[in-house]
């Protein structure tokens, strides 16, 4: 098998589940008792909260442990709109946004809120002086991607969170995509809340982290214990802490030779695609780039064919087409991007670990080539794009 859909998820790394197993069988107190057991289980998921704050630069304090990136981003989006209603009920955010921010923001238009939803240019990227340009006095947040988990753009955060501060404008980011592939840090990016998921970098699934800066007026999540100092209710998720610390403190050991060997392997099929497929395109931006993210479309075929025919070879992948997405509708991304319905239907999207080779480049190459090549043969629109281009020679 030849996993390349990292995007999607990641396999938990061996020694993170090492670290995880004793919380499950030996230290499986409940870290808010206060015999040993508990105390120890309590240190656990202090130290992962230590790792974790010092990976973005920020306090142990501020950061809140959730059940993932999709309830990391509910909250920041709903608690602090609503802790903000009475100054404001004007959002902004992007047409890029993965759904748990865009279907939020769905939900809190039927709560009387007005969002703003940017628009990007072709590699995907979302120009400050437009955030700027829609900024009004009732703007209470601002919610902007860092990297895009379709096409691997990354965004300017930097400048816009220099905007949203001398605005005095909330700024959430969601990093699920890149929180462990490059570096994050809180303060010099001018960042109030950030999300992030552990199964995105090797981690558990189910655990993920909200941070939120100090000062910043946010209602709780989730009502009952005094857990996550009495703004995320419930029994710590122990086992998941724990290896959300252990992964995140992998990939910062790992980040610079990790990104190194994946952009090399990244470059190289971009390359022989371009080179060697006719009628193909990336998609997303040539450096602003996520280290493991190739995003091609190649015209005249569908994605999900490709993919189902790829599966069939043993290959993993995804596409900004059709059913996978348990939708009719091509990508919301690629569309934004100025794709034709017809070339986001033709997208393969593969997103790299380390553990990837160049063998296994080589070998998807030729699969892909192949399979268009049959593609394109059963064709109709093809067929058409041939003959008509034969008479207009
Ligand atoms: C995967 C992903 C999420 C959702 O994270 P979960 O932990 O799966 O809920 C949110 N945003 C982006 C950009 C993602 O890639």
């Amino acid at each position: 098998m030849i996993y390349l859909d990292n995007a999607a998820t990641t396999k938990t790394a061996p020694e993170v589940l090492e670290e995880m197993l004793p919380y499950f069988t030996e230290c499986y107190g409940n870290p808010s008792t206060i015999y040993a057991q508990g105390s120890a289980a309590k240190k656990a998921v202090n130290r992962a909260r230590r790792i974790i704050a010092d990976s973005i630069g920020a306090k142990m304090e501020e950061i809140y442990f959730t059940a993932g990136g999709s309830e990391s981003d509910n909250w920041a989006l709903k608690a602090a709109a609503e802790a903000a209603a009475s100054k404001g009920r004007h959002i902004v955010t992007t047409k890029i946004e993965h759904h748990a921010i865009l279907h939020t923001c769905e939900y809190l238009e039927t709560r009387g809120f007005e969002i703003t939803y940017l628009d990007v240019d072709k590699a995907g990227r979302v120009s400050p002086d437009s955030v700027r340009a829609v900024i009004r006095p009732d703007t209470i947040l601002i919610s902007i991607m860092f990297a895009n988990n379709e096409i691997g753009t990354i965004e300017p955060i930097e400048e816009i969170g220099a905007i949203a501060k001398e605005k005095g404008i909330l700024f959430h980011t969601d990093a699920v995509q890149a929180f462990g592939q490059i570096p994050v840090d809180v303060d010099s990016l001018h960042i109030d809340m950030l999300s992030a998921s552990a199964h995105k970098l090797n981690g558990p699934k189910g655990i993920g982290f909200l941070y939120i800066r100090t000062g910043v007026k946010i209602r709780s999540f989730i009502h009952g214990g005094a857990q996550e100092r009495s703004r995320r209710a419930g029994t710590e998720n122990v086992p998941g802490i724990v290896g959300f610390g252990a992964a995140a403190q992998r990939a910062m050991t790992r980040m610079k030779k990790k990104a190194e060997k994946e952009t090399a392997l990244r470059n190289y099929l971009i390359e022989r695609f371009e080179k060697e497929v006719p009628y193909c395109f990336l998609n997303g931006h040539r450096t602003e780039r996520l280290p493991n993210n190739a995003n091609l479309s190649f015209r005249f075929i569908e994605g999900e064919s490709l993919l189902i025919m790829l599966d069939m070879k043993g290959i993993c992948a995804s596409s900004g087409s059709a059913c996978t997405s348990g939708s009719l509708d091509p990508s919301h991304v690629l569309l934004a991007i100025g794709l034709k319905h017809e070339d986001a239907h033709g997208s393969l999207r593969i997103t790299l670990s380390e553990e990837n080779t160049m063998e296994e480049m080589d070998a998807v190459v030729e699969a892909v080539k192949e399979i268009v090549a049959r593609l394109r043969a059963m064709s109709p629109l093809y067929e058409d794009f041939i003959k008509n281009r034969q008479t207009e020679k």
